[in-house]
């Protein structure tokens, strides 16, 4: 084995995806499977984690997709041991289950007077539980082996303050500091061999903020245009720029990064827009 080949060890690899059914999950699981790794895609809408795992496996190389609850900490108990008995192990953990909810978002005409603190409740239960609790069950299995990686997935709502969107950004700067903490506590009591970063995708076009972003002719509306004046390279991104940097985390190339969040974003969050 060349010495790259062993600094960028993905084949092989076991990989656990929540939000598998979703499209940055599924973008990076197909980057994970095309190096050569096994996935198990994990979702609460079983319909298109199957159709994920189906669209990624091959003959002889089957993919798992399960329906799972990251909220629920019976059902990912139950998910974790069927995955452990068809993989005998997990190598990395990556947790991409979450987003924004309509609800959790201030109106247009509205302030933050008008929000519905049980809205604030369900964004902020989502992203940030969902987050803590797969990480608590796998993260187990990966502390046990004394070797893998973590890899949470945060926003650059995390990093500036994005307008009507509250409870998802406070969710996910939790999810920064749950990195940056659970980084110190895994290698203080587990080794070096375990890590926990984080992504922090830019503005992506996808189905979920399509009509915030994009008129129906496809030009940009002013919220468009404003974060495209803000990102120095002109442009969103796509979801396949997610993979090249969730394949980085998982492998032994960062082997001394733990405990980053690193933004992806055309340089977004270094902008000063001036
Ligand atoms: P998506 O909606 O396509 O995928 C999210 C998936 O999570 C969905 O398939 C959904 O069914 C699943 N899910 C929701 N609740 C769940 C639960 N309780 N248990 C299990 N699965 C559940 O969204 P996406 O754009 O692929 O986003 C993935 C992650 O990336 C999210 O954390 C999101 O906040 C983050 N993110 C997205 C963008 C973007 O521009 N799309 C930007 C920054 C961060």
């Amino acid at each position: 084995m060349s010495y790259l080949e062993t600094l960028f060890n993905i084949k092989g690899k076991r990989v656990v995806l929540t939000g598998g059914g979703g499209i940055l999950a599924g973008e990076m699981a197909k980057g994970f499977v095309n190096a050569g790794a096994k996935v198990a895609l994990l979702d609460i809408n079983e319909e298109s984690v199957f159709q994920k795992a189906k669209s990624l496996s091959r003959p002889g190389n089957e993919q798992l997709g399960l329906k799972c609850n990251v909220l629920d900490e019976n059902n990912l108990k139950e998910i974790h041991q069927k995955i452990l008995n068809q993989f005998g192990r997990i190598d990395v953990l990556v947790n991409a289950a979450g987003g924004n909810m309509s609800g959790a978002t201030i109106g247009l005409n509205e302030t933050v007077f008008d929000l519905k603190m049980e809205n604030f409740k369900k964004v902020t239960d989502l992203n940030l539980n969902g987050t803590v609790l797969p990480t608590l069950i796998f993260g187990k299995t990966i502390a046990d082996q004394n070797y893998g990686s973590i890899i949470n997935i945060s926003s650059m709502a995390s990093y500036r303050a994005i307008t009507r969107v509250i409870g998802y950004s406070a969710a996910k700067a939790a999810i920064d500091n749950f990195t940056r903490w659970m980084a110190v506590e895994l290698a203080s009591k587990f080794g070096n061999g375990i890590r926990i970063n984080a992504i922090a995708p830019g503005f992506l076009l996808t189905e979920q903020n399509r009509t915030l972003l994009t008129n129906q002719d496809g030009s940009l509306t002013e919220r468009g245009k404003t974060i495209i004046n803000m990102t120095p390279f002109k442009r969103f991104g796509e979801p396949e720029e997610l993979v090249g940097t969730a394949l980085w985390l998982a492998c032994d190339a960062s082997r001394f990064v733990t405990g980053a969040v690193v933004p992806i974003d055309g340089g977004f969050s270094v902008s000063s827009g001036v």
